[in-house]
């Protein structure tokens, strides 16, 4: 994209433009009120774990099918070009917009270090909503531009090929001191957490890939209490368990496991009635549980990379 040299804006302007970007922030949490809301956010995050769950957030509302986004000039480098918008997408509606880091110009701080590098009064990176755009948005380039493979590999939840990544979650139970067995299980749970004992098991019935989903769950009722913070929200039964569901199906599409036809227990009068600051610290609390879990599942950087989007700094709005 050309830079533009745009005309300086006004204070009012500027903080107008704030004023909207926080609204806009704030209706992409308002999507945790409803299920279709919940299950986007966990499926954008299932592809954009290595970012703040505002983006995570932010993607979801603008463009769910969105499994990579990067900005046009990044596009270019991946051997893709940006779509133009169709004509039945409104102006301002086609890129997705989220949080990126912008930090002071050189000649801001030279600006600065003239005036005697006050510390208080360094310039500070401050965060702006920038465009990006969807692998389902953009087109490969022709020869000679080698457009690199976007789609993950999509692998069946009744499959045994993620059979590897068990040994990796024994690992991770075992560095926090819970006991894991895999044994036949009475009645029509899959795995269960003991609470005093600290054990998880799961039933030795089911495919390699069940097992997988299941361990994430039952891990999720392990961690929640092993490393409890303060800034947790307080978790009946129900709550709990859309927490443990929530990571597990986040963390098994991270693995490519398409879980179609398949929705989490949403809890809509729940979340009907709940804050909407205890919404957004719920999805907070799945989003640190599942990367820590996903810290285990996955010995590979992530895919898409926060440089991808061609912000130098990583985002942690
Ligand atoms: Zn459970």
């Amino acid at each position: 994209m050309p830079v533009n040299h745009k005309p300086q804006l006004t204070d009012d302007e500027r903080a107008e433009r704030r004023a909207q970007d926080r609204e806009y922030a704030r209706q992409a949490v308002e999507q945790l009120r409803s299920s279709d809301g919940w299950n986007a956010w966990l499926t954008a995050r299932a592809s954009f774990r290595n970012y703040s769950l505002g983006n995570q957030l932010l993607i979801a509302m603008a463009r769910p099918t969105a499994t990579r986004v990067a900005g046009f000039r990044a596009w270019l480098k991946l051997g893709y070009s940006v779509q133009k918008r169709p004509d039945d997408v409104p102006e301002g509606a086609w890129a997705i917009k989220i949080w990126a880091p912008c930090p002071p110009s050189r000649k801001q701080l030279e600006r600065w270090q003239h005036n005697g590098a006050n510390p208080d009064e360094r310039p500070r990176t401050f965060f702006k909503l920038v465009p990006v755009f969807a692998q389902d948005q953009v087109q490969a380039m022709p020869p000679p531009a080698l457009p690199v493979p976007l789609e993950p590999p999509i692998r069946d939840i009744d499959g045994d090929d993620l059979a590897a990544v068990l040994p990796r979650l024994i690992a991770l139970a075992s560095d926090l001191e819970v006991g894991v067995r895999f044994d036949d299980l009475p009645g029509c749970a899959h795995g269960c957490y003991e609470i005093k004992n600290q054990r998880i098991t799961i039933d030795a019935g089911l495919s390699a890939n069940q097992k997988v989903k299941t361990f994430c769950h039952e891990l999720a009722h392990a961690i929640v209490r092993l490393d409890r913070q303060p800034e947790d929200p307080e978790l009946d039964y129900a709550s709990e368990e859309l927490v443990a569901e929530s990571v597990a199906f986040t963390c098994v599409r991270s693995l490519g496991i398409a879980a179609e036809g398949y929705s989490i227990p949403y809890l809509t009068s729940w979340a009907e009635d709940t804050d909407l600051e205890v919404l957004e610290q719920t999805a907070g609390l799945i989003d640190r549980l599942a990367s820590r879990i996903e810290t285990a599942l996955h010995t590979e950087p992530a895919d898409n990379d926060i440089d991808d989007i061609g912000e130098s700094e990583a985002v942690i709005a």
